[in-house]
């Protein structure tokens, strides 16, 4: 495959953008080599500047979740068009998407959109913080939950100790305030609640983690936090912003049965379109401003366009439930298949799948939270991505991110990846 245009138009933007991407893991650092530049996608499929077409495991970080281009989506966004772009006022669309994500999802009575998961997430610990009138805030080693000066935090040695700002520009006031606990170990979070006894004003964790791969919560540590965080009085909040509408209807909280206090959204949402939004019960929302003394506000939050496309994918969803099941049973599948496949060649992997989501970890044989996560052979999945793309097959350039799956992929797209798969073997041992 060549990559000329690519080449050319990554060396222009890098003059104008900063490392020439507007968001880092898009410069392909991890896995080394040139961003691909995209003109356009279709179904399961994305096309590049230089013509080259690929099956696409990313869907844009999860929103795609219908494939792209979904004709009826693109069709109610074209005519929401002529109607105006923005008006800076309320719209009945926004009732319309609020009254369809309350009745889909347990324990939220209102919901405020706003215009990305880091926007949702920022504002969701400023709330639990004015409601419970506590300050700290409990994270996991490993999650992310957007870019806000709160959640750029580093693992600190231990757990139960101070954070420590891990981007410069990160105040020490600010990291001291987020304490660091470890996935999937429960004993790491009583072990902070403990050392921060009535100052813990909430606990956010994505239910199933995708931002250190895939990393599935083990059974009983999400009631285990639930437990927790009422007997010292904390929210726990639910990162959805991956897992919301793409799990289940009704997200990680419908796949699991635990209802969270807050849950945050993105991604799915807004069907491709720059849309989050927090959601809570109605004692916790009241709060928030205008009703309540937490401020929150955004110019475009609401954004007609943005609104009926994700109105347009969430009935979409809602009318089809099952196809939940439907992308579910291809990801085991794709998972269970490729693990065969470098098993019986002999190669050491892990492979995590939880829902739609999976992500590959070479040489290890079970990945449970960060640590084990960076112990990963990721020189090998690099050399699996770069081949897997020569060969038209497009995975998040990096091995700590997830793989999501779309509607759109079939056996088909399946078959391609493990004949790939299989060459990538012989390749390795030619
Ligand atoms: C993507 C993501 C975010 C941030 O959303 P943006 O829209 O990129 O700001 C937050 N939390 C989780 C779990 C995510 O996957």
């Amino acid at each position: 495959m060549l990559y000329q245009r690519s080449s050319a138009l990554f060396r222009e933007a890098q003059k104008y953008i900063p490392g020439g991407v507007n968001s880092p893991v898009r410069a392909f650092k991890s896995v080394g080599g040139v961003p691909i530049f995209m003109k356009s996608a279709k179904g399961a499929y994305l096309l590049d500047v230089d013509n080259n077409k690929y099956i696409d495991y990313i869907n844009s970080w999860g929103p795609m979740i219908l494939g792209h281009t979904h004709p009826i989506v693109l069709n109610a966004v074209t005519e929401q068009l002529k109607n105006g772009f923005s008006f800076g006022t309320p719209t009945e669309l926004e009732t319309e998407i609020a009254k369809l994500i309350i009745e889909s999802v347990s324990g939220i009575d209102k919901i405020r959109m706003v215009n990305s998961g880091t926007e949702a997430c920022m504002s969701a610990i400023r709330l639990a913080r004015g409601f419970t009138a506590k300050n700290k805030i409990i994270k996991f080693e490993g999650c992310y939950h957007g870019h806000s000066d709160a959640f750029l935090i580093k693992a600190g040695s231990g757990a139960a100790t101070f954070g420590n700002p891990n981007s410069p520009g990160v105040t020490q006031g600010t990291a001291q305030d987020t304490l660091l606990a470890v996935y999937n170990d429960i004993e790491s979070v009583k072990a902070v609640f403990e050392n921060n006894k009535g100052e813990i004003a909430a606990v956010i964790i994505e239910p199933i983690a995708g931002n250190m791969g895939c990393i599935p919560p083990k059974k009983g540590f999400l009631e285990n936090l639930r437990k927790l965080c009422d007997e010292n009085k904390s929210l726990l909040i639910f990162d959805e912003v991956m897992t919301g509408f793409r799990a289940k209807l009704g997200g990680a909280q419908e796949f699991f049965n635990i209802t969270a206090d807050i849950i945050t959204y993105g991604k799915v949402i807004g069907g491709g379109m720059p849309v989050g939004a927090f959601a809570a019960r109605k004692e916790i929302m009241s709060f928030l401003s205008p009703e309540g003394p937490v401020y929150q506000a955004g110019t475009l939050s609401g954004n007609p366009i943005a609104m009926r496309a994700g109105l347009t994918t969430l009935s979409l969803l809602k009318n089809d439930l099952q196809i939940f099941d439907r992308i579910n049973t291809t990801t085991q599948l794709l998972a269970t298949e490729l693990k065969n496949i470098f098993k019986e060649a002999g190669i050491k992997v892990c492979i995590n799948q939880c829902s739609s989501m999976m992500t590959v970890f070479f040489g290890r044989l079970e990945v449970n939270n960060f640590e084990e996560a960076s112990m990963a052979d990721h020189n090998m999945f690099n050399k699996y991505f770069h081949y897997l793309l020569k060969n038209g097959i497009y995975l998040p350039p990096s091995g700590y991110e997830t793989w999501f799956i779309s509607d759109c992929i079939k056996q088909a797209e399946i078959d391609k990846t493990l004949e790939i798969s299989r060459k990538f073997i012989s390749y390795l041992y030619k």
